[in-house]
């Protein structure tokens, strides 16, 4: 069994979708997929535009695969039905559905406004409804299994100050990935999600950003705060802040795009055919 997508011999590639490609995690995603040998289908807001674009030229020209870019928001269920039809009609088919993209904003609950709610419930959670959806739909018909992943996070297993609502998108996310993982398994679809805690990406500075702005504690003292020193910082005696590093990862350091990227690989890879329902968290 191959961990990659089967590019020996000769006929099409297979296609993954990634949504929220254009920045941090389903960036480097993308790249991974593509290095991997999969054609992609890569989907963002259009003002994201010319970072997908700049994207899809650098992963055509490195890896010689396919790029189809389409534009649009995840929450708005006509858009990610255009997602996989455009994709189809371009590349063929989808083999895996990477429902990437979401947003984070951090407030204690009584003081989160009801759009804010019904924002995040509507990027993170039915976004990734109709990713869902709409892959599990087209790989039914195709007949031939699947992989879906999802985006969930350490706030889908345990709750954490400030993230109210974040946190059940993502704890409902980690549900409907292991209910659907139950109900697609006689096609040969998996269904899995990433739980990752903090992934140094743009997202991590908008969330930096709201803090200082709320504290007027300089900007980047809150992404510190819930960073890591580098690893050799941090194993080598004296530890600069022991309890810092024992509070978010085990490793000691925050994670990158591409640590992310290497499990998707995994779970979207032949050899990951028995992993379903699952919710990594091994890349706190
Ligand atoms: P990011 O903000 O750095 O990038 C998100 C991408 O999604 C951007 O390109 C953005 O334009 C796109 N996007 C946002 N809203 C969209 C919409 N409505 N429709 C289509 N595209 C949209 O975020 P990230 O840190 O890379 O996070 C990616 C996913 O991983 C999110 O679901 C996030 O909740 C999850 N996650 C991130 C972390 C972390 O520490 N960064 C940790 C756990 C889980």
């Amino acid at each position: 069994m191959s961990n990659v997508a089967d590019t020996s011999t000769p006929g099409p590639r297979r296609v993954a979708i990634i949504t929220g490609a254009a920045e941090g995690i389903g960036h480097g995603i993308a790249l991974r997929l593509a290095k991997d040998g999969f054609d992609l289908g890569l989907f963002d807001l259009s003002r994201a535009q010319e970072k997908l674009e700049r994207l899809a030229e650098s992963v055509r020209g490195e890896f010689g695969v396919r790029v189809v870019n389409v534009y649009g928001d995840v929450s708005r269920e006509e858009d990610v039905e255009r997602l996989v039809e455009t994709v189809v009609r371009e590349l063929g088919s989808v083999w895996a559905m990477v429902a990437n993209a979401g947003i984070s904003m951090n407030r204690v609950l009584h003081e989160t406004p009801t759009e804010e709610m019904d924002k995040l419930l509507g990027v993170n959670f039915k976004g990734t409804f109709f990713c869902y959806k709409y892959a599990a739909m087209q790989m039914i018909k195709q007949g031939n299994g699947g992989r879906i992943v999802g985006a969930s996070s350490i706030a889908g297993k345990k709750g954490l100050p400030e993230q109210a609502v974040y946190s059940a998108t993502k704890f409902a996310i980690r549900g409907m990935t292991q209910c659907a993982a139950m109900d697609y398994g006689k096609y040969g679809i998996t269904v899995n999600s990433y739980a990752p805690g903090v992934i140094e990406t743009p997202l991590m500075g908008y969330l930096d950003e709201y803090h200082t702005s709320k504290t007027g504690q300089p900007k980047g003292s809150w992404t510190q705060s819930v960073s890591h020193e580098p690893v050799r910082e941090v194993v080598e005696p004296p530890l600069r802040n022991g309890a810092q590093f024992n509070s978010l990862s085990v490793l000691g350091r925050n994670g990158q795009p591409e640590d992310v990227a290497k499990l998707v690989s995994f779970l979207v890879s032949d050899d990951a055919s028995f992993i379903t329902g699952t919710s990594s968290d091994h890349i706190l």
